[in-house]
């Protein structure tokens, strides 16, 4: 009986509401400073009571062994920002391109207030470090701090265009939660060269150079087109550029064919399939981009009709895979006659 007397008089308020539970039906002893509990007063068998005590202790602990051998709810990762759409009244969903989760979609919540905190370190390209909940549908960013924000590509029209054109091409051809740490890779390196040439070009116009319209393109319309081969190669869709693409026969050094929905180049015995005519340098320099690495082909200077040659192939390429056009083609278009 002894065991069951408790000494505390108030037993409401700093009880917890669990424990509370096993308390509400103690009683007041005779002398009335200590506690029987009820089951003691109604006589029934006070064994019951110490039972439940255990019982008690025994799910407390293992609440408290499930507390904290549960799955984290929030995880870190670096990210690089591709899309970001509006979400209510301030709220913004991202694409974010990761290294070692792919590409997913994440809440940014009150991005779209001028007070938010988080606002400057997930703006379109930037390279931030993130701390993500968990969340029922999307995971929501709760913290974020910018890593690289390529500020050399924003402030030219030309290069950010190119920027968002690369954000745009990533987010087209990767599908949503596939791990490409390759492409995670050929992104942040191209979205450097960019920012460094923007970077290099405005010394140059610091210095009263003039510059003609192909300077001021510098060498990124080179790096996109290798960007775009590297990007299909890396999913699968690499370009047949040895044999003929119709009838397997070696190409030779000669005009060509193409037709993107055959996969590449045709050989002259299969004129009736060509879908456009491809020249022996731009057969050269597509076949040099596929085998070398960029800092090779960066040697590279196509004169304005390879250019243009090169950029048309891979156009064809992409709207095959791709069953439609690029929303930043005509932004592109638009850029380079200014
Ligand atoms: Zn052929």
């Amino acid at each position: 009986m002894v065991e069951h007397l408790l000494a505390k008089e108030k037993v409401a308020g700093s009880i917890p509401v669990s424990r509370s539970l096993f308390l509400f039906n103690r009683a007041t002893s005779p002398s009335g400073k200590a506690r029987l509990c009820k089951s003691c007063t109604s006589g029934s068998n006070p064994l019951v009571a110490s039972l439940l005590d255990v019982i008690f202790v025994h799910v407390f602990f293992i609440a408290i062994r499930c507390f904290l051998m549960r799955s984290p709810h929030s995880y870190a990762t670096e990210a690089i920002v591709l899309k970001r759409t509006d979400l209510g009244e301030a709220d913004r969903i991202l694409t974010l391109f990761t290294p070692g989760k792919g590409k997913f979609h994440a809440v940014a919540k009150g991005t779209r207030r001028p007070i938010s905190k988080l606002a400057g370190h997930v703006d379109l390209l930037c390279r931030s470090q993130l701390q993500l909940a968990l969340g029922r549908n999307l995971d929501i960013v709760t913290q974020a701090e910018g890593r690289e924000n390529f500020m050399h590509l924003r402030s030219d029209l030309w290069h950010m265009t190119c920027g968002f054109y690369l954000a745009e091409l990533v987010d087209r051809f990767v599908e949503d939660q596939t791990q490409h740490y390759d492409i995670y890779t050929m992104l942040l390196e191209t979205l450097r060269y960019v920012d460094a040439d923007a970077g290099a070009l405005q010394q140059q116009r610091e210095k009263a150079t003039p510059l003609t319209p192909q300077q001021e393109e510098g060498h990124t319309r080179l790096r996109l087109r290798y960007f775009e081969l590297h990007l299909l190669m890396a999913i699968g869709y690499e370009p047949v550029l040895a044999n003929c693409a119709y009838c397997a026969s070696e190409i030779r050094p000669e005009e060509n064919g193409f037709k993107a929905a055959l996969g590449g180049v045709l050989c002259p015995q299969c004129s009736r399939h060509w879908e456009r005519r491809l020249s022996l340098d731009a057969l050269k320099a597509l076949r040099y981009m596929q085998r070398s690495k960029w800092s090779d082909v960066a040697r590279m200077r196509p004169d304005a009709r390879l250019h243009a040659e090169l950029e048309a192939v891979m156009y064809d390429l992409l709207r095959y895979h791709l069953e439609r056009d690029m929303k930043s083609w005509s932004f592109l278009e638009m850029m380079r006659k200014s």
